[in-house]
């Protein structure tokens, strides 16, 4: 089956203050398979919500090919990109500010629908209820505000309403940051199932390789606007490749004490560089503790290693 994401060689860059462009994407190819979820992981300011917005067609390519469902995004008209937003849909951080405070769930949630002309009436109001109960809400509390729920039922009725137009793909960007810790798991299930569910492919963008080792079939690992390492979850927790990935692992606090303690320390020395001004050669070589003299020359090629595609000089 074919792709339902294609993203090929996307570039984003913006112009910065002095004269350099910022790249914030440099270069980035993946694809997502039908069902399957992709993890984005990376620091903040690695590009990922660049690369994300970019895929719901809110920010343009510079460089590049973003194919939705075989459709081109990059020079895309208006119209062809209203036809791909009604197959993608997006989750945010953010339920309080995702959520217009003087609207009804209800309305909220049945907006798509009644924008689009899928229904309205009394179809609608089945709609919404049967979307409100698909994330574990109450159907009857449809004609209630958004404040009048908690933080973790807010996120589930933004989910209730990035659904309701049975998008091909979910993109995700950082969907339980905001939340307490204690409903995260809730919602990265909810997640799950609905996905397993109605068959939606996903890209779940994360700062923390904890939460989408829940949740991701592949993740992907980026790093100042090019991706490291790109593997099956299984492979890339088990054997990470790129030195950044085992750094970020190594970052990831251990539930149990002994295995925290066991724990190789991977310190990350310095600053991320600013994307205007990205190290020639690899990215990375100015954090990387293992970098030799071909890292600061060349730009290491993006290649398979086991079960990896990684981009490092030293990744065997
Ligand atoms: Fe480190 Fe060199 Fe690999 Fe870059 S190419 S990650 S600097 S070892
Ligand atoms: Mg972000």
């Amino acid at each position: 089956m074919s792709a339902v994401l294609e993203i090929t060689d996307l570039a984003v860059h913006f112009p910065g203050r002095g004269g350099a462009p910022i790249r914030a994407v440099d270069g980035v190819s993946f694809h997502i398979a039908p069902g399957e979820t992709l993890g984005l992981v990376g620091e903040s300011g690695c590009g990922k919500s660049t690369v994300s917005n970019t895929v719901v067609g809110l920010l343009a390519p510079t460089r590049g090919s973003v194919r939705v469902l075989g459709t081109e995004l990059a020079g895309a008209n208006r119209r062809t990109l209203r036809a791909v937003r009604a197959r993608v849909q997006m989750v945010f951080q953010d339920p309080v500010t995702s959520l217009n405070p003087r609207m009804t769930v209800g309305a909220a949630v049945g907006e798509p629908l009644l924008v689009r002309g899928v229904a309205r009436g009394a179809a609608l109001r089945d709609r919404v209820a049967a979307l409100l109960e698909e994330v574990g809400l109450r159907p009857d509390h449809a004609g209630r505000y958004p404040h009048q729920f908690s933080g973790g039922q807010r996120q589930r009725i933004v989910i209730a309403r990035a659904l309701a137009l049975r998008p091909a793909l979910l993109v995700c960007d950082e969907p339980v940051s905001a939340l307490d810790v204690s409903v995260r798991a809730q919602i990265l299930n909810l997640l799950v199932e609905l996905q397993a569910r109605l068959g939606m492919s996903s890209l779940f963008v994360s700062h923390d390789l904890a939460v989408v080792r829940h949740v991701c079939d592949r993740v992907a690992v980026m790093y100042l606007g090019c991706l490291a390492e790109l593997a099956p979850r299984e492979a890339l927790y088990a054997a990470p490749r790129h030195p950044y990935t085992r750094a970020l692992l190594a970052a990831v606090p251990e539930p149990d004490p002994a295995v925290q303690r066991a724990k190789p320390r991977v310190p990350l020395s310095g600053e991320i560089p600013s994307p205007a001004a990205p190290p020639a050669g690899c990215r990375f070589h100015t954090r990387c503790p293992m970098a030799v003299d071909i890292c600061r020359q060349k730009v290491p090629e993006w290649r398979k290693v086991g079960e990896s595609m990684v981009a490092c000089h030293l990744a065997e």
